[in-house]
């Protein structure tokens, strides 16, 4: 059985065509980053839209041609419907419909944040339940997962997303520009730089300290950097020399340690409530773009060894957006018999689609 996957949610055009063993068999992935960056901040939703509109029957081709298949060899379509931009979603669901039209194939309705959370499973034999932190660009998600359908949500961000604090820093320290990060941008360029700095130079904020619960907050931390920026004047200092480089390498290392201090103490207690919530609980999975970095990794390595859990991550080329995970979400649909659609022509796209069961107050009152 072969399963085509199509992500368009965000700026993302992905498409991937796995089988039921999980292997790969082709993929395709068209990335709207470098047009997107010079518009300044963030992503235009209408750009982002058109340009899936675009690529997308290309990236299929493409898909196709890598796995040596043809559109008739495909058993299932798994697209994302949601969570996402709305009309970034309409393209891939659009053109799924139109394919589903014009040939006879199962269809799968795939949440993008479950893909983020299943695809572990494509190349780890990691059994439910497990714990997973979700932690993307937008996103911030602790979740018991039991099973490819079945969620529970025991905290998630009251404000901004990791992966957008991490890009709204990295642009704040101009490290576009930084003479030793070259073309990488946001997350990746804030570890880079942080591994040549101090992360006691500058004192960030304990978010959340004393909240008994397992939600998570960011938005403090742009204030609080741009404050201590501010006050030595990061933003008139026009040339990478050595006093710019250093205030940046101890910012970066300064914030990135702050962030994980808080993101570790909500895994904490997470790991805590699983014990009596779910004692089967044995892995901690972390997923998203922002469970690239190492520096998280290992923070978090730790508080699973800690709690006796074993810690595993996908391969960062799973971990960002692609069309893979979404395809592998398919096969796990297939295999456990849910998700089953009758009429894919009347599916919608679902731009805010929570993800499971929210059980965050049950989490707060047994603390
Ligand atoms: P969502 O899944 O919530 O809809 P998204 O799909 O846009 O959001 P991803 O593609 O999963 O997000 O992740 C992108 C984010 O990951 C970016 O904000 C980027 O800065 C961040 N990121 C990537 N690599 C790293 C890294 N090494 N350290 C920190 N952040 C990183
Ligand atoms: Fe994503």
């Amino acid at each position: 059985t072969t399963v085509m996957g199509i992500e368009t949610s965000c700026d993302d055009t992905g498409v991937a065509i796995v089988d039921d063993q999980g292997r790969l068999l082709g993929d395709a992935l068209q990335s709207q980053s470098s047009i997107h960056k010079p518009l300044g901040w963030g992503i235009h939703p209408v750009t982002a839209a058109q340009l899936h509109e675009r690529n997308i029957h290309a990236v299929v081709q493409s898909a196709l041609h890598k796995s040596n298949l043809k559109i008739e060899d495909i058993h299932t379509i798994a697209t994302t419907v949601g969570p996402g931009l709305a009309f970034s979603l309409n393209v891939g669901l659009d053109y799924s419909k139109k394919l589903l039209q014009q040939h006879n194939k199962r269809f799968i309705a795939v949440h993008h944040m479950a893909a983020h959370a299943l695809t572990v499973r494509m190349l780890n034999p990691i059994e439910f339940p497990y714990l997973v932190l979700l932690v993307s660009g937008g996103h911030c998600i602790l979740a018991v997962v039991n099973g490819p359908c079945e969620f529970y949500r025991l905290g998630s961000t009251l404000d901004d997303a990791p992966g957008e604090v991490f890009d709204k820093v990295a642009r704040t320290l101009e490290l576009h520009t930084h003479p030793e990060v070259g073309d990488i941008a946001g997350g990746r360029a804030i570890e880079i730089v942080a591994k040549l700095g101090d992360e006691k130079a500058f004192k960030l904020p304990h978010i959340m300290a004393g909240v008994r619960n397992c939600n998570f907050s960011f938005a403090g931390f742009k204030s609080a950097v741009n404050a201590h920026l501010k006050r030595v004047s990061f933003a008139s200092l026009s040339d990478w020399d050595q006093q710019k480089m250093t205030i940046a390498a101890n910012m970066a290392a300064s914030f990135q340690y702050y962030l994980t201090w808080h993101i570790a103490k909500r895994v904490r207690r997470a790991l805590v409530f699983c014990k009596t919530f779910n004692p089967k609980c044995r892995t901690l999975v972390i997923s998203g773009g922002v469970a690239c970095n190492n520096y998280i990794r290992n923070e978090l390595d730790k508080c699973a060894t800690a709690f006796g859990f074993q810690l595993a991550c996908p391969p960062p080329y799973l971990c960002t957006d692609n069309g893979i995970m979404i395809a592998w979400a398919g096969v796990e649909h297939l295999k456990s018999n849910t998700a089953t659609i009758l009429n894919p022509q009347s599916v919608i796209y679902q731009p805010k689609w929570p993800l499971g069961v929210d059980l965050s107050d049950r989490v707060a009152k047994s603390n």
